[in-house]
């Protein structure tokens, strides 16, 4: 019935779940404002009869229900925990009332419009569904000790639809809102961190992560490896095959790097037909080797009537040595590989 939940409901279910607890919070305030307005209105104390022990038993239920809902860490347990606490608030307030058609009148609306008000908060419209039935049939409870006549029945069975209609339509609209915003959320998220072409990751991403990464492999007192790539002759790619071609193969090189990277390693594109990646636990002759692999692989790699090849500049990092240091190292290693005739990989000095 309910599936798997999605990457949008496990977190709006972990933005909702921190707000449940000071809002059901009000539930046991609820019973006492109920039992208080129902001996103002019947002129009998507070705790006689029946409410005697109603209130304190219901006060005391909903306390434990919140406390042991609170601890649910899924959606399935939170939900049906939520709705087995509507529904003893719901019972409780049916039982601590004085059952005469006065006290009807102000404390059946109370009981109907709680589903109404808990719609916006489901993540599944099941769990809504249930939980509107529920309440109704604790409302019922309310009506029954009253004696009703059929036709109050049949208008509280109408009012009862009408209201659980509302709920789900509420349900459902602010479900499509909020879906809605959590994918553009996320698509804007991936497209800041994501360079559009390649998916690899954007230059400003890469200088983030690699900063956590730098601090890491500092505190581990491990080393690792930059490598700066570029795209030999590009431009003349470009001119000969044109643009798209170029994009195709700036694409299907990216496709290869993601193919042959450490699991840990990132990737990035800093800019045209420029790579960096960053190599954790490798020293600089292990991202030699890598480089060149990846290199030969490259320059094997049909890009559709044409090979490129490319050329990299590593540098291992240096105790106390900044990232954007390393960075430079690299690109001026990168930069001697230019120099000394491309399609190559060289190693910058330690
Ligand atoms: P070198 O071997 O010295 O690196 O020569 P190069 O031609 O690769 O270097 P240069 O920096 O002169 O030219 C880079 C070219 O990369 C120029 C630009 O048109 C191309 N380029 C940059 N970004 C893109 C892109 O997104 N798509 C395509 N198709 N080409 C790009
Ligand atoms: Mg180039
Ligand atoms: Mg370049």
């Amino acid at each position: 019935m309910n599936g798997t939940a999605t990457a949008y409901q496990q977190d709006y279910f972990q933005r909702v779940r921190r707000r449940t607890l000071p809002i059901q919070g009000m539930a046991p305030l609820a019973l006492l404002v109920a039992a208080w307005v129902d001996a103002g209105l019947t002129g009998t104390p507070v705790l006689s009869g029946v409410r005697a022990l109603a209130l304190p038993i219901g006060i005391a239920v909903l306390v434990v229900l919140m406390a042991v809902q609170s601890r649910a860490d899924t959606i399935h347990a939170h939900g049906w925990w939520t709705i087995a606490l509507l529904c003893s608030a719901e019972l409780a307030l049916a039982f601590i009332v004085t059952p005469d058609p006065d006290t009807l009148y102000w404390i059946l609306p109370v009981l109907m419009v709680v589903p109404v008000a808990a719609a916006p908060f489901w993540v599944w419209p099941s769990r809504a569904i249930v939980s509107s039935l529920l309440c109704y049939a604790c409302a019922v409870t309310a009506l029954l000790r009253a004696g009703p006549d059929a036709r109050s029945l049949w208008v509280f069975a109408g009012y009862a639809a009408l209201f659980s209609c509302t709920s789900l339509a509420i349900f459902r609209s602010i479900d499509r809102l909020r879906r809605s915003a959590y994918e553009f959320q996320v698509n804007l998220d991936h497209e800041a961190k994501h360079d559009a072409l390649t998916g690899l990751l954007s230059r400003r991403r890469f200088l983030q992560l690699g900063e956590a990464a730098h601090r890491e492999a500092t505190g581990a007192d491990a080393p690792f490896s930059l490598c700066f790539m570029d795209l030999d002759h590009f431009k003349i790619i470009n001119d000969v095959h044109g643009h798209a071609a170029g994009d195709r193969a700036l694409s299907r090189t990216a496709a290869l790097m993601l193919a042959r990277r450490p699991p840990d390693a990132l990737v990035a594109r800093m800019g045209g037909e420029e790579f960096v990646m960053l190599l954790p636990r490798a020293d600089a002759s292990a991202a030699a080797r890598f480089a060149d692999g990846l290199r030969e692989a490259l320059a094997q790699t049909e890009m559709g009537g044409f090979t490129v090849s490319m050329s990299a500049g590593i540098a291992e990092h240096l105790p106390g040595e900044a990232l954007g240091e390393t960075l430079h190292r690299a690109d001026t290693a990168l930069l001697e590989a230019k120099q000394r005739g491309r399609n190559r990989v060289e190693v910058a000095p330690g």
